[in-house]
Parts: C-alpha cells; structure tokens; sequence
C-alpha cells in the first residue's frame, strides 16, 4: 500500500488482506470449485454489488464452461449494522431450475442475507445451491449458515475494499482493510 494514497485514508493502516493473498486465495477457490462442478451445469451468481471484484476474478479461475447470473438483495443500509431485513433489489435473469447454483457473496456476517436468498431459491427447484464467500465473520452470525467456500475468516470488525462499501465508497480500493470508526462515528 502507498501510505501516500488518499484512496486508503480512511482505512487502518495494517492491512487485513493484501492483494497479493486475495489474488493467491482467489486462485485456489477457483480450482476446487472446477474440481467439485466438473461436468455440471453451474450458474455462478454474483450478489451485487459487493461480490462484483471477488466474483469477476474468480470465475477466471474456474476452468470449466459454466454460465453467470446476478442478483441484488440488501439487509444494509448506509449504517455499519445489519438491520435483519432482506430486500430483493434485483432477480435472477434466467430460470435456475435442474441448475447447480454457486451464490458469490463478499461477506458472511448474521448470515441472514444468504440464508434468506437460498431459501427462495430452493423453491426454484435448483440442483444445488452452494455458497462461495470472500469473507466470514462467524461472531457475527445470528442464524445458522455454512458457506461451502470461504476466502479468509475475519474478526468481528467493519471492513471495505475489494468490493466491499462503507455507504457506497471504497469498493475500488484493491485489498481489504477496517474501516478507521471515525468515518462512521461523525
Ligand atoms: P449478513 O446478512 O450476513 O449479516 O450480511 C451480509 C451483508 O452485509 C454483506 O453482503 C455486506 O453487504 C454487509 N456486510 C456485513 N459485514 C460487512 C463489513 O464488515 N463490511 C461491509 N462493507 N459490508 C458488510
């Protein structure tokens, strides 16, 4: 990181995940899940925004034919706490039933959100549906939700970067850092 950077200001300046383990994890996600899906139908969806950097690296990495999908849905709004609400802000684009679904999430946090999501699609009549997340928090989980693919485990801290937002900024910053509670104390 250039300490210099008016793009890493806000963000503590010990770095959580650096862009180089991003890309190593990302890489290793990539091969398991070509391993694990080798001659099925997969639909890998990205729950936007947050997961577009996450997602857009890893299906480079997955070598083997397979379609996209994206989706919205938010419990959060601009504060730094879930509020245990899920709003579907944006479907699918195509029927997913005999599909096996690979939900892209940046972050686990209550689980709520995905819990949410594969539930509805469940109903839809999929194959499979599997969770593949950058992050986990897993002291901040409030109802019981695995993912099957897990980047890194974090502490229980706010993070941005790497898609992820504090009320919209900061998804372009390359790595993975807390956000200082300055921003979000006022
Ligand atoms: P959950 O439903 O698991 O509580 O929340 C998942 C969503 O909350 C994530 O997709 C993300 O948008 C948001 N979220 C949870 N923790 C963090 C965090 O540390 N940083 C950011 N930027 N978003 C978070």
């Amino acid at each position: 990181m250039d300490s210099t950077s008016m793009l890493y200001q806000d963000v503590e300046s010990e770095l959580l995940v650096t862009k180089e383990k991003i890309a190593e994890r990302v890489r290793e996600l990539g091969r398991q899940i070509a391993r694990d899906y080798e001659g099925r139908d997969l639909v890998v969806v990205s729950i936007l925004k947050g997961s577009v950097l996450f997602f857009s690296d890893l299906i480079r990495e997955i070598d083997m034919p397979l379609t996209i999908d994206f989706m919205q849905a938010s419990s959060y709004g601009n504060a730094a706490q879930s509020s245990g609400f899920v709003h579907i802000k944006k479907d699918l684009d195509r029927d997913i039933e005999g599909k096996d679904v690979l939900l892209v999430e940046d972050i686990v946090d209550s689980g709520r959100t995905l819990a949410y999501l594969k539930t509805m699609l469940k109903e839809r009549g999929a194959n499979s549906i599997r969770v593949a997340t950058l992050l986990d928090k897993p002291e901040g989980r409030q109802v019981e939700m695995e993912a099957d693919y897990v980047g890194f485990i974090i502490p229980n801290a706010f993070v941005v970067g790497y898609g992820l937002d504090y009320a919209e900024k900061y998804r372009n910053i390359p790595e993975i850092g807390i956000l200082r509670p300055r921003v979000y104390q006022g």
